[in-house]
């Protein structure tokens, strides 16, 4: 499939994993933002692959995963009144609230639907006249377009009975908050790809320079992530802390103006809570003024909300890449995605969700895999790497003879 295939191409991996194992010399503390990214780097093991010097943190880009409790408890107890329609993307419904989810108010008697678009609840506004239709807006830069495009719309066209629960997130402050964290091990960066195709790259310089981190912005396939990996590992080798674009073939420094513009118009900038994380200032949106009678949380006064997070969930610290999942004393116990204790076991992109899929057999000899798969990689083993998949298969081949980092990338 194009854009897929090429970017699975174990030749093109193997040479990506020469030069990144010829240019470590020193460990290195890397953080993968999106949530996307920490599942091609599970799925395909490549964190498996890399040299035991480089260390993949996980980030905490998972839309589902930061929506804060008391967010999903007000889609909860709005979605429970009558009279409500309420719309969400799937994977918003058995994100676990305080005792409850989607699912369960459903189950309930709540008119609770799962669209694939927000502008497919605007139709369901228009033929339910007499019906409130709200839809869960939640996510990143990314799904904020879309949003901001049907709220313009509703206006446009004079629709009322469609509303926004609105709980949009922004990468920059995160990796702000991030970085002035006094746990902090991250020393750089693999940005969203996707969430640059939308805002461009220039909010990161500045914070590249502040706080001496490369940042580069980093596709979804795994080639896309090795490329990420090796440019940052370069960066970092020579002491260099620049912003560098490893996914020129969608994002431009300027980003989509056109999404860009829809944005300023229907947003404007709030301090946003991030679940597991805490209130993190200026890093959300909000409908700004123009739009704010569509805003479902003044629509519908919520009040009397009382979040309560299971005990035993440390989804936060998985969030801020201080544990890994299978570190969690209820990963694949009490916590599995049948019965998720935090949304980080329940999102497409939560990184328990990751492990739980990809590496929950494999847990006890991960330290050994990893051991294995360098070792193999040097040319002194032919023990296959765990997964499968395209790019373990590269490196079950014959190893290459040692040689020096390239500067230019071998991905197209
Ligand atoms: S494994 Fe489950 S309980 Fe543990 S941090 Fe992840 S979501 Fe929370």
């Amino acid at each position: 499939m194009k854009y897929i295939d090429e970017f699975q191409d174990p030749d093109l991996a193997r040479r990506l994993l020469d030069d990144i194992h010829a240019a470590v010399t020193r460990p290195w503390a890397l953080m993968e933002v999106c949530g996307g990214q920490t599942h091609t780097i599970i799925r395909h093991g490549i964190d498996q692959l890399l040299p035991d010097q480089v260390e993949l943190i996980h980030g905490p880009g998972c839309p589902v995963c930061v929506t804060p409790l008391e967010v999903i408890d007000k889609a909860l107890e709005v979605a429970s009144r009558p009279g409500v329609i309420f719309c969400s993307f799937g994977d918003m419904l058995r994100v676990p609230g305080t005792g409850r989810d989607l699912f369960q108010v459903r189950s309930e008697g709540g008119d609770v639907r799962v669209v694939y678009s927000p502008l497919d609840a605007l139709k369901i506004a228009q033929q339910n006249p007499d019906r409130e239709v709200v839809f869960f807006g939640i996510g990143f830069e990314t799904t904020a377009p879309p949003n901001a495009m049907t709220v313009y719309q509703a206006r446009k066209l004079g629709i009322r009975n469609f509303s926004l629960l609105v709980s949009h997130v922004l990468v920059p402050p995160a990796i702000e908050a991030i970085m002035r964290s006094p746990n902090c091990r991250v020393q750089a960066f693999l940005a969203a790809g996707h969430v640059c195709s939308v805002m461009g790259t220039g909010e990161y310089p500045e914070l590249a320079e502040r706080f001496r981190v490369p940042i580069v912005v980093t596709g979804f396939e795994p080639l896309d992530i090795l490329e990420g990996v090796r440019r940052t590992v370069l960066q970092l080798e020579r002491g260099e802390h620049t912003v560098d674009n490893a996914y020129a073939r969608a994002v431009r420094p300027e980003g989509n103006p056109a999404a860009r513009a829809m944005l300023a118009d229907v947003f404007e900038v709030t301090d946003r809570a991030w679940r597991g994380i805490g209130v993190i200032p200026a890093s959300g949106w909000r409908l700004s003024e123009r739009y704010r009678e569509y805003d479902a949380e003044h629509r519908f006064s919520v009040s009397g909300i009382r979040t309560l997070e299971p005990a035993e969930c440390r989804s936060g610290e998985v969030l801020q890449g201080l544990l890994k999942p299978h570190e969690c004393e209820a990963f694949g116990t009490v916590c599995t995605p049948r019965t998720p204790l935090g949304a980080t076991m329940v999102s497409s992109e939560g990184a328990c969700a990751a492990y739980y899929l990809y590496r929950r057999l494999d847990l006890p000899a991960a330290a050994a895999s990893k051991t294995a798969a360098a070792a193999e990689h040097a040319g002194a083993s032919g023990t296959p790497a765990p997964d499968s998949t395209p790019v373990p298969t590269a490196t079950a081949t014959a190893a290459p003879a040692p040689h020096a980092p390239r500067e230019a990338s071998p991905v197209v």
